[in-house]
């Protein structure tokens, strides 16, 4: 564990927080089944869907309700209250609208 001062922290943390939004957290299924890791753009406020597949994100487990956990607990790839996996949940996205 690197300990960061409190004034550093908040210089590296102020830039991202004006155009993301850190919860909810959210996924598209499809490009997690094609590369299982959390993509940064899905947090920008200004992403509206995926681009690739042009399907409208998931904020929470289309299955039981339940938040996602922070990316680097996506250690199993599947909700973990009903533990559904991440890849299925493309089943369950919408596609946005062209
Ligand atoms: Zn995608
Ligand atoms: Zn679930």
């Amino acid at each position: 564990m690197v300990e960061v001062d409190a004034d550093s922290l908040e210089k590296m943390l102020a830039p991202a927080r004006v155009g993301m939004n850190l919860e909810p957290i959210r996924l598209c299924a499809a490009c997690y089944a094609d590369s299982p890791c959390h993509k940064i753009e899905w947090q920008f406020k200004a992403t509206k869907g995926c681009d690739r597949h042009k399907l409208h994100l998931l904020s929470e487990c289309p299955n039981c309700g339940g938040r996602f956990k922070i990316p680097a607990l996506w250690i199993d790839g599947h909700c973990q209250r009903c533990f559904m996996r991440f890849t299925e949940m493309v089943n369950y996205q919408k596609f946005v609208e062209v």
